[in-house]
This record gives structure tokens, C-alpha cells and sequence, in this order.
């Protein structure tokens, strides 16, 4: 069977381009594999919601189904308390990003070769889902008075590397405290690390700090030149949602205003990437309060859509926007930004990124949270 060349190099990239280049499909998993050698994650474990149901051809119509008719019906009361100038701006964008959502849904069901892969892709062989013990609730353990106690091992891969290198002195096994505590590593390859009974995979050259939002302020550079040149947030907005709130602690808006990404940016700039759900309100507050705030100017909008509802990241001009669409992991969980932006990002290489908000780690990124570690638990990884 003939496969195309923008097939053959999504396989590889995990990024198939569709209609120009406005619109892209992603695989998260195979986009965050790139921060793996030893290691894959586990597609079954990162697709898991597609398993929720019993019926295997609902995968395959979970990934069909055009979304914008129930978000049409969710988004029908318009708030209250938006005065006519708003209503009307809510009303032109929910026109124009509907028409470029319905255009990229049908470029995306159009691409016959993707949609001939799609159930591939969520449905895995291994169905490794369920590690030996419980899954740890590192915000649970990070507010509780114990914390300053805890420690993670870090396990170092044995190493080829002369007598007198860092790495061959530091062979075997580190412990460091768990929270508060930039915790990184040298090593191109995955470290592996162990807490209470738990596997963890640390990807190539990570770095993590896992606090809350109280310490933030720790990780700004001694130096501003040491700043980092792309930063990518995914704040836990408020949104009313039952699921989400069982899922992680949301802050009001007003949080967000006093995250030092001015302090965290490299002194020659940084591309700044936002997540938001797709309302109005939100739109407002980024736009008038939160991006003043932070010194964010040059606004770009990107639709994700998750063929069940959509989130974006900030608008001003919809001329630029752009679509990636994907099929979702577990609640929340976003494809990973680095290579969509990867030629967008000011500064030389090779150049520093941060995730804000994180739960999981990349390749050479500092991932700063409450739970950055969430997805490295070993149970969504399989050994190559
Ligand atoms: N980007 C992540 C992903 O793709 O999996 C999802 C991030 S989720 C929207 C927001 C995260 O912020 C959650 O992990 C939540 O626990 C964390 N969070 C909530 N309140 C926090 C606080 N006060 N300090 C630090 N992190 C917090």
C-alpha cells in the first residue's frame, strides 16, 4: 500500500499538516516519545478515555464526530452580566472560530489516509493501564506538613564516559528532597527514579520543581540573560466542571496576574503559549488584564480542537489563527507545544522552554507544578 510522504514523516513526527499549513492533526504520544529513547509512553494509557466505552466502534465514532453542535447547545446562554459591546464581540467570534473549526473538522475527515490510521492509533495492543500500587497524589503530599521530608531516588544509568567526568562520579543512586527542590540531570538518556514504591521515567536533561504557586518565584533566573525563551502555561482556570474539580485545585483568575513570566522571560524576549477554554469571559481577562500584566504583546489565536469540545490559546487577529486538532488524552491533558513552535521561538539555540502548571516532563524542559511528575509514573510508559 502506497502511503504519502506527509504520512510516512506524521509517523515519524507525530504532525500531519492538513489544508496548507493552518491546520495540523497531532499524535501527543508519538510527539512526547521525542523526549524518550529508552522508553515509549504507553498509547493505551495515554488514550484511555477511548477505552471508557465497551462498544470498540464508538473509538472510531468518538473520532468522527463533529463537536461544534454540543458546544453550540452548552454555549447558548450568554452570561449575564456581559454588556452589548461584549455580547456583540461574543457573537462575531463564535461565528468566525465556528467556521474555521467546521473548516479544519472537514479538512481532518477528508484526509482519507489519517482516517484509515485513526483507530490504530487509540486502539494498543498492551493494555498495561493500573500500575502495582496507587497512584501518588503529589498535591495531597506536597500541603501536608510532612512534605519537607520526602525524598526521591534518582537512579543514573551506568555511563561510558571517562573516570574523571561528572557522570562517571555520579553513577548509582542520588536522594533529594522531593518538594521545593529544582531537581535536574545531565543525562541524555532517561533517568529513572523511585518515591515510595513508585517508578518514575525522567526524560533526557529534565528539570522539575514541584511546589505551589507560593514558590514560583524561585525559579526566576539569578540572571536575565539565563531566562527562558519560550513558556508555555496551562493554568487551572475555574470552569465550574464537576470532573475537573475532581481532578486537580483550580485558583480565580486574579492568581494568575502575579506569575512572574516577565521575571522568567529572557532578556531579549520569549514566546509566551496560553491555554484557555474557549469563552468570552476568559478572552476579556487574558486580553485587557492578564497579557498587560505580563508584558505580552503580539497576540496570535490557535484553536486545539478535541473532536469533543475546544480549548484555545489567545486571540487577536484570526487571520493567523491556527488549528491543531487532536484526539484527547485524560482530562485536561494537552499535546505537548514545543515542536509546533519550534520555529516561532526568539532567541539562539539551543534555547531554554518551561511549562507553567506542568504534570508531566520533556526533553530538556523545567517543568514547574504541583504534580509535574503525574505522567511520569511508570504505568504510562512501556520498555522498548
Ligand atoms: N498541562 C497539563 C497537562 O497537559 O496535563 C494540565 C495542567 S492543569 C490545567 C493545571 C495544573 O495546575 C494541575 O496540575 C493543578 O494541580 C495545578 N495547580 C492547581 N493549583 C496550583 C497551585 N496553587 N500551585 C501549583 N499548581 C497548581
Amino acid at each position: 500500500e502506497r502511503i504519502s510522504d506527509e504520512f510516512k514523516s506524521f509517523l515519524d513526527s507525530g504532525i500531519y499538516r492538513l489544508d496548507g499549513s493552518k491546520v495540523v492533526f497531532v499524535d501527543p504520544v508519538r510527539l512526547l516519545n521525542d523526549s524518550y529513547s529508552r522508553f515509549r509512553i504507553s498509547p493505551s494509557s495515554y488514550y484511555s478515555r477511548s477505552f471508557q466505552s465497551t462498544d470498540r466502534r464508538r473509538v472510531v465514532e468518538e473520532v468522527n464526530v463533529p463537536s461544534i453542535s454540543k458546544k453550540k447547545r452548552k454555549r447558548k446562554k450568554t452570561p449575564r452580566d456581559l454588556n452589548e459591546r461584549e455580547k456583540s464581540a461574543e457573537k462575531r467570534h463564535q461565528q468566525e472560530a465556528r467556521s474555521l473549526l467546521l473548516k479544519a473538522h472537514r479538512a481532518f475527515l477528508e484526509a482519507a489516509e489519517l482516517q484509515t490510521f485513526l483507530p490504530k492509533l487509540v486502539k494498543c495492543v498492551e493494555f498495561s493501564r493500573g500500575g502495582e500500587t496507587e497512584e501518588k497524589n503529589f498535591i495531597e503530599l506536597g500541603s501536608c506538613w510532612q512534605a519537607p521530608l520526602y525524598e526521591i531516588g534518582l537512579c543514573f544509568p551506568k555511563s561510558n564516559e571517562g573516570e574523571d567526568s561528572w557522570l562517571a562520579n555520579h553513577v548509582g543512586r542520588t536522594v533529594v528532597p522531593l518538594f521545593n527542590n529544582l531537581i535536574s540531570h545531565e543525562t541524555n538518556d532517561e533517568v529513572e527514579a523511585e518515591f515510595n514504591n513508585s517508578q518514575y521515567i525522567l526524560p533526557g536533561r529534565s528539570c522539575f520543581y514541584m511546589s505551589d504557586l507560593r514558590q514560583i518565584r524561585n525559579l526566576i533566573p539569578a540572571k536575565s540573560d539565563q531566562g527562558f525563551n519560550l513558556i508555555v502555561i496551562d493554568p487551572p482556570w475555574e470552569n465550574g466542571s464537576a470532573r475537573q474539580k475532581a481532578a486537580y485545585p483550580t485558583l480565580p483568575n486574579r492568581y494568575f496576574l502575579y506569575l512572574p513570566v516577565k521575571e522568567l522571560a529572557h532578556a531579549e524576549g520569549a514566546l509566551v503559549a496560553l491555554w484557555m477554554t474557549n469563552r468570552e469571559k476568559l478572552h476579556m481577562f487574558v486580553e485587557k488584564d492578564l497579557f498587560p500584566a505580563w508584558g505580552v504583546t503580539n497576540v496570535t489565536l490557535c484553536y486545539w480542537l478535541k473532536n469533543i469540545d475546544s480549548e484555545c490559546m489567545p486571540a487577536v487577529n484570526l487571520e493567523d489563527a491556527r488549528v491543531i486538532i487532536s484526539i484527547p488524552g485524560v482530562h485536561s491533558r494537552k499535546p505537548a507545544l514545543g515542536k509546533l513552535l519550534w520555529d516561532h521561538i526568539p532567541g539562539n539555540k539551543p534555547v531554554k522552554c518551561i511549562e507553567l502548571f506542568a504534570r508531566e516532563l520533556m526533553a530538556g524542559w523545567t517543568s514547574w507544578g504541583n504534580e509535574p511528575l503525574h505522567f511520569q509514573d511508570s504505568r504510562y510508559f512501556v520498555e522498548k
